[in-house]
């Protein structure tokens, strides 16, 4: 078993993403040990990855050591590993090498890519989750218009050069922006033999309009922009089976396309073993106001992972609920402590924005909505201000500039296959 160097209360988190750092942040100052654990070595800024798989910002720009963000926070200690059990009852955290004890435990794994069970969907269509998966999108994308350059079958160079989006929220939208102004940029220029009007963007979405949650007035914004920037935006489109060559309709339409990113649906990610945490049908842990979970008060759940509900509607999830969250649950613990009953968590909503293309985006922020240049300069500055590590906000602005002003990707690399994550060497396999 771990040992622990002081006899103090014992915190363990379980997530360095936006709810777990947080939780860190706060509870710091006060006379705790918290031990942070995750199975990666760094924090990712998740808003800024469909640049990633955009060829726009480099896999490393959006992420940041958790190790260096803790350096000031002399009482939190951090463990590269991965959470594989958890034994409420006994109080412990185990991973695949240690036994760790907490007297309070914060869960914040996040949420996966769920794929509701749609045939091929799990095996074909590439999630857009993690680092490794923009810079496996970036790399299918470029390995396609290379393909393409050789290919005589004008039916299959079509094919090819077809990327179809699934899910028109926030994330699908950026990306449908990005991707097209990727093409018609920096490789119009690149590849030349190529006749552009054989390439489409295709953006498939289930409900009646994009933006779900935004005001409709935003929402029908988006459609036309994207409408004009020439994406071929297919509405009250439910996906019924997506194979190695094909995306199927419901209405029984067939979008003839070798690559298909999904980014239509997440699910709590609570992967390791936990007995007795009551959990939705989408994986999240059911929270009590508190955000602690029924019948264990010494146990918080925050961010993606956490199910709750404010006025009848399902917390969305998204980076401010997760940081409010995460500090929310560290406050509670200090209260906890100090024999105090723990306070109900409200979510203060200031609330949000996309980017779809150069000069333009799309914001309602504190009731008031922005479009078009205003929200695009706020969507930047936001989005700057909040990622984390100095020397990342340079590198990006940097990229961000050079792209502006030269309509150029400085980071088109097709990263060699044998690093791709499986799901795209199956993909290429099926496709050979
Ligand atoms: C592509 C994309 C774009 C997004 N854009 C926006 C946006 O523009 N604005 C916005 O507000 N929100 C956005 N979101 C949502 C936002 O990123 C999430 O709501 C937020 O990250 C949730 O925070 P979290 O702490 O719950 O989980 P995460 O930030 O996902 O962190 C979970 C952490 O847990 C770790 N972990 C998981 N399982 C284990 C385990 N078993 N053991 C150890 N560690 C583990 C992971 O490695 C990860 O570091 C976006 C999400 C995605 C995927």
């Amino acid at each position: 078993m771990a040992r622990w160097v002081s006899d103090r209360t014992r915190v363990v988190v379980v997530g360095a993403g936006f709810g777990g750092l947080w939780v860190a942040r706060t509870i710091a100052p006060f006379s705790v040990d918290v031990l942070l654990m995750d199975q990666n070595n760094y924090h990712t800024f998740l808003p800024l990855l469909y640049q990633v798989a955009a060829a726009e910002l480099e896999a490393e720009e959006i992420a940041h050591p958790v190790r260096s963000i803790l350096r000031r926070l002399p009482n939190v200690q951090f463990a590269l590993a991965k959470v594989e059990a958890i034994d409420p009852m006994a109080k412990l955290v185990k991973t695949e090498n240690r036994t760790i004890s907490y007297d309070y435990l914060v869960l914040s794994t996040g949420s996966v890519p769920e794929f509701f069970k749609i045939p091929g969907a799990d095996k074909y269509a590439l999630p857009l989750k993690t680092l490794e998966d923009g810079i496996a999108i970036r790399s299918q994308i470029l390995a396609c218009f290379e393909k393409a350059v050789h290919e005589t079958d004008h039916r299959r160079r079509e094919q090819m050069l077809t990327f179809t989006i699934v899910g028109g929220g926030p994330t699908g939208v950026e990306f449908a922006g990005a991707l097209v102004e990727l093409i018609r940029g920096a490789l119009v220029r690149d590849f030349t033999t190529l006749d552009f009007q054989e390439v489409h963007v295709v953006l498939v979405e289930a409900l009646g309009n994009l933006l779900s949650g935004f005001p409709e007035r935003l929402q029908n914004r988006a459609v036309k922009r994207l409408v004009k920037m020439g994406v071929d935006v297919r509405l009250s489109s439910p996906v019924a089976e997506i194979t190695p060559e094909a995306v199927l309709l419901k209405d029984g339409t067939f979008i003839s396309t070798e690559t298909v990113v999904w980014t239509a649906g997440v699910r709590g990610n609570l992967e390791a073993d936990v007995a007795g945490l009551p959990t939705a049908r989408n994986g999240q842990v059911l929270v009590l106001p508190t955000l602690q979970v029924e019948g264990y008060p010494d146990i918080y759940v925050v961010g993606d992972l956490a199910r709750l509900e404010e006025d009848k509607d399902r917390l969305p999830m998204i980076a401010p609920v997760a940081t409010q969250q995460g500090a929310h649950a560290a406050r509670n613990i200090i209260r906890q402590i100090s024999g105090l009953p723990p306070k109900v968590f409200r979510y203060r909503d200031r609330g949000k924005m996309v980017t779809i293309g150069r000069n333009y985006g799309l914001a309602q922020l504190f009731g008031w909505s922005f479009t078009g240049f205003p929200a695009w300069v706020i969507w930047l500055v936001v989005h700057l201000y909040n990622l984390i590590g100095f020397r990342n906000r340079i590198f990006v602005l940097i990229d961000w500039a050079w792209d502006y002003f030269f309509i150029e990707r400085a980071i088109r690399l097709i990263i060699p296959r044998e690093r791709m994550p499986p799901q795209v060497h199956m993909h290429r396999r099926q496709m050979t």
